[in-house]
């Protein structure tokens, strides 16, 4: 362990969820076989991931890439301390969970009002309140429940969002029965000041939620963000495979950092992930593979620092 951490104030643990599966897949082009995707779950599993977001269960139309979810939850079946979750929009996710025997699913809402209101003439609040069916048929169905909330760290739409925005949206999931909440900065607008302040704020104001972080790397702050919150006491991040995704909102933007690239730098910095670096690293050649192009990998591209040292 590098000592120079020593007086900095990080944890000693932390869990990563690999969300290349959904949130890196999705925005392929290239369709992946059902087989091709069970096996690089599979291997994630043996690399040590806990937790995994396999994919969603929206409209096939919309998101083709998602439409063997079912499949691969039924393929995979459960995995002994493994959570395998999905995302979800509406009620018929949670139908789609029970049939194919998914335990944990994934709500979301956007911070941005005007995206809301746009997209389907509510408030977010007012999204969250409509969710109270879905929550209820899942918890009936023994099925876990997290909600997210994305861009609270800046929105195409409005640029800033107030921290009340975002108290009152955790409010409103917590009013529903949903203590796990996810912030997602699918628009890669959050830096690590903003950050710092908002996992310090939100943590004090809402003590019983189990927080997650979600940073697109697209303007390569990814790792600094991760890096700040977990200065706030944070422990729980995604991260995806290869560094594979975007998002269909932000020109240009990149996917969620890289998990070799989070797991190497917390591995350099003696932080316990459970996760085995050189078995993660040849999943993400792997997937760079199959996807047939170049990805936004540091560790894919230079190797780890340790691999460096000469051996005499
Ligand atoms: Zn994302």
């Amino acid at each position: 362990m590098k000592s120079e951490g020593i007086f900095m104030n990080l944890p000693k643990s932390v869990t990563i969820c690999e969300v290349g599966l959904r949130d890196g897949l999705q925005n392929e082009p290239a369709i992946l076989k059902t087989e091709d995707k069970r096996k690089l779950a599979e291997k994630l599993i043996v690399a040590g991931f806990k937790v995994i977001e396999l994919g969603s269960f929206m409209s096939p139309k919309a998101v083709p890439q998602m439409a063997d979810t079912d499949k691969l939850f039924s393929l995979l079946g459960s995995v002994k301390e493994v959570e395998l979750r999905a995302l979800i929009a509406n009620k018929k996710g949670v139908e789609r969970a029970i049939f194919c025997g998914c335990r944990k699913v994934k709500l979301n809402v956007s911070a941005s009002r005007k995206h809301n209101l746009a997209n389907i003439n509510m408030t977010p609040e007012e999204s969250i309140a409509g969710f109270a069916e879905i929550v209820e048929l899942a918890s009936q169905n023994n099925i876990q429940v997290s909600g997210s909330i994305s861009m609270p760290f800046g929105s195409p739409w409005e640029g800033n969002i107030p921290i009340e925005s975002i108290q009152s949206i955790a409010e409103a999931y917590l009013n529903v029965g949903i203590t796990e909440i996810s912030l997602s900065d699918a628009s890669g607008m959050a830096v690590p000041n903003q950050v710092y302040s908002m996992c310090l704020t939100m943590q004090q104001k809402f003590p019983q939620v189990k927080w997650w972080l979600h940073f697109h790397n697209t303007r390569g702050m990814g790792i600094a963000n991760i890096f700040a919150a977990m200065q706030t006491g944070i422990t729980h991040f995604d991260s995806s495979f290869a560094g594979l995704g975007g998002c269909p909102f932000v020109p240009g933007a990149a996917g969620n950092v890289s998990s070799e690239d989070m797991v190497h730098m917390l591995d350099e910095m003696g932080i316990e992930t459970e996760i085995d670096i050189v078995k993660l690293v040849e999943v993400a050649k792997e997937i760079r593979q199959l996807v047939g192009h170049d990805t936004d990998s540091y560790i894919l591209r230079a190797g780890r620092s340790k691999d460096l040292i000469r051996k005499e």
